[in-house]
Order: structure tokens, then sequence, then C-alpha cells
């Protein structure tokens, strides 16, 4: 499989170069420019394969001639010691727990398999500094993701405010690879760092900057392989259309379904589930994409005025306007709704649902009462519900139990380096400590 850049349809580069390049010399956005027919891999795959047996199956089929079916077992074992979880509640209604990562976000799976795949990519005689903005617990997830990689240092720059979930024996400063750096400035800044660096050439190359960010698209492609895992562990259940419910934000997660559809699993189509702020389906429904400000929800990670991946869905509606407006549906639920939906997943089938989850579960619920009452729709349960613990245990009556690996996050530490917001000081920190 070949990419391209939302910026020009030449030219062609390979998996390899989009991940260690991240942003294109256009500024666009990568994206798959060519389609890999994957159906013969997973229709007939077996029911019980494991998450790292469907990923090793797939990826070298779809990263042919950069991976053998060696590297991509590799790959696999050593990105995925957590897996998705498939749960039936009932004949059209199933969940996918995407919450069994280190930070309990689906965004672990990605950045797993994106650290892995580098780790093989540039084994050679390749060397990478993965430059990343934190948010969240996503700091954690890059680096328990990148921790002891060889030839890798992650550099990840933190917006003002406490740092959480880092372990000090990993960092640069104690011969680890992991170097957090303190910003004085808020994401946007962290960000806007970011795609300087990756431009300022000479010294990207010097140091061979990348990004682990949702701007790099080696965490995209992953993220459709749980769907094909999704469709692999419900097929024989199917009656009618398989449907996809997902909390959609930034819609990365909505485009790596696309992804999924594009390698041929057959799907009825996706529900784009929104919360309040859904100024964005407008333009899923064909019309101009007006941007409102962002109103603060229960579903913080669907808070979002303008989606990050708004040039690569962009990109499918310009291919395929008709396909497109058929195969994705936007909903929008409200937070008293999302309440709703939790203690109902709660009371009939015993499901705990972080918010998130509730949003999608909400809407599949709505898609079957106005749209097909006999479509399956797997609800993406994106996030753990103990992170949301004092509004599950309110709604439900029931404290989600807390996993150990949650201890990390609570941890708090002084970040060895804090800098002005300017690409000359990081840089110079950058030569200091690596
Ligand atoms: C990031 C996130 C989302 C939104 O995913 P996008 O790919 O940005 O649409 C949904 N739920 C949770 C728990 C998240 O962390």
């Amino acid at each position: 499989m070949q990419f391209r850049s939302t910026g020009a349809s030449e030219p062609l580069v390979s998996f390899k170069d989009v991940i260690l390049r991240c942003i294109p010399p256009d500024g666009g956005l990568y994206v798959p420019a060519t389609t890999v027919d994957m159906r013969q891999f997973f229709l007939y795959m077996d029911t019980s394969a494991t998450y790292p047996e469907l990923v090793a199956t797939v990826t070298p089929s779809l990263l042919q001639g950069e991976l053998n079916p060696f590297s991509a077992s590799r790959v696999a074992e050593s990105a995925f010691d957590f897996e998705p979880e498939l749960v039936l509640l009932d004949e059209r209604l199933s969940v996918l727990k995407l919450y069994n990562g280190p930070t309990g976000v689906f965004k672990d799976f990605g950045i797993a398999f994106l650290a892995a795949v580098m780790e093989e990519l540039i084994k050679r005689n390749g060397k990478a500094m993965i430059l990343s903005a934190a948010r969240g617990h996503s700091g954690t997830s890059m680096a328990r993701a990148f921790n002891k990689r060889k030839g890798m240092t992650s550099v990840i720059l933190y917006p003002e405010g406490p740092i959480h979930g880092l372990d000090e024996e990993d960092f640069v400063t104690h011969g680890g690879n992991i170097l957090p750096i303190q910003i004085e400035g808020n994401y946007g800044d962290c960000q806007r760092l970011i795609r300087e660096a990756i431009n300022d050439r000479p010294f990207a190359e010097r140091y061979s900057i990348t990004s682990a960010n949702a701007i790099n698209a080696g965490r995209l492609l992953p993220q459709s392989f749980y769907y094909l895992y999704a469709f692999i562990k419900v097929k024989r259940h199917l009656r009618d259309d398989l449907v996809f419910s997902i909390p959609s934000g930034n819609f990365g997660n909505l485009i790596a379904a696309l992804y999924a559809w594009k390698f041929g699993m057959p799907v009825g189509g996706f529900i784009a589930a929104m919360n309040i702020n859904n100024a964005f389906g407008e333009f899923i429904r064909g019309r101009r994409f007006v941007k409102k400000p962002v109103v603060s929800t229960l579903s913080p990670a669907l808070d979002v005025a303008s989606p990050e991946n708004y040039t690569r869905l962009e990109s499918f509606y310009r291919e395929a306007p008709v396909v497109m407006r058929n195969m994705v549906f936007p909903d929008s639920v409200d937070d008293k709704s999302t309440m709703e939906a939790m203690e109902k997943a709660w009371k009939k089938y015993g499901l705990l649902l972080d918010p998130h989850g509730a949003v999608a579960f909400a809407a599949a619920q709505k898609y079957h009462a106005s749209r097909n009452p006999n479509g399956h729709v797997v609800v993406m349960a994106t996030g753990h519900p103990a992170m949301f613990s004092d509004l599950v245990t309110q709604i439900t009556g029931e404290r989600p139990e807390q996993p150990e690996r949650f201890a990390l996050l609570q941890r708090e530490i002084d970040a060895p380096v804090k800098i002005a917001p300017s690409l000359d000081t990081l840089e110079t920190a950058v030569a200091a400590l690596v």
C-alpha cells in the first residue's frame, strides 16, 4: 500500500516514509493512495484468532514489500500485550471494549503499533526521535509504547500544568529513552513546535524527527485492525447489516473504520456519534462545515470545534461523495441521553460504560429505532469506565473496578526540562540531552 498527501496526488510514498516523515512537504496529511482487498484473509479467518494473530496476518499484505510475515509477527507480538474484547449483548448489539491498554483508551492501540513497527522498519540502519504533544494520558501511552525501543528517543512535550504517569527510571537523564519537556505554553503551542521542528529540515534530518501524534497516519492504519477483529468475532451472528457506532471527536477512529471498509470489510455503515458539539455532522450531510464554539459536556474527548482529521475525511468525500453519504450516519447525543444510556446499558446488560461509550450506545439505540431495527450494531467502547468512576457510580450504583495499571497514571512527576515555547529553545534542549 502506498500513501499520498491530501494536498497532492503525487508523489506516492511508502509506509516507512509516512511514519518517519509524518507531515508531507506540502503541509497536508498522508492518506492511503491505493486500496488493498483483504477479504480473503479475514472472511475465512478462524473466529478464535487472537488479536496479535489477526494483526500478523493482515499487515504483510497491507504493507507488501515492507513487512514480511516474520517481521509482522514480531511487530504484532511486541506491540500488543493487551487485546480488544468483543462482548455480544444480544442478536442486534455488541460492544467492542477498546480500553484494555496501559491508559484505558483506544488510542493505546495505534500508538503501540506505531512504536513497534517503527522499531522494525528502522532496525537495519536508522534511528528516530519521536516528538509528540501530550494531552490527557497520551504521554503515558507514548512512554509505555516507545520505552527501551532500539534507536529511538521519545520526546514528549507537555503544556503547563502537572504531569502524571511517567517513571523517572525511563528518562534520558537516567539512561533511558524517554524525555518529557514542559513547554511554558498550551497544547496548541506544543503542536505548533512539532510542526516547526519537522519543517526545519536540517534539524529534522539530523535527528530523524517524526511524531506519534494523530497526524501520523501510522497510528490510523492499525486502528482499522480492531474493526476487522470485531467483524471476525460477530460474523456468525449477522443476519442483516453490520454497523459500527463510533464516538467521534477528531474523527480518527471513524477514518480508521473507513479504511477497514476499503480493505473489503462487509459493512452497512458507520454511525458518527457526536455529543452536542455536532457542527461536523453538517459536513457529513453534505452541507458546508461551519465551526461553532465548543461547549463542555460529560464526554470531553468529543468536545472538538474543528476535527484534526478534517482534510482526511474531506478527501474521502471528494473521491466518492454518494457512497460516503450512504455509509456515514451522523448523530448527536446530549448529556441527558448520555446518562440515560449509561443507566440502560447497566440495567439491561450489566455493562458499565464511560460517557464516550455511552454516546455511541445511545446513538445505536436511535439507529435501531429509526433506521434499521434488524441491523447489528457494534458499540465502540473507547474509554475505561474507571476513568469516570464517580459519574459511573452515581448513575449505575456500581463502582467500576480500578485496574492496577492505572496506579501509574496518578503519579505526579517534575519534568527534567522546562522551556519557553520557541523552536530555538527546543532544539537547544534536545541537542544538549540526546
Ligand atoms: C480520543 C477519544 C475519542 C474520540 O476519538 P477520535 O478519533 O478523536 O474521534 C473518543 N473516546 C475516547 C475515550 C477518547 O479518548
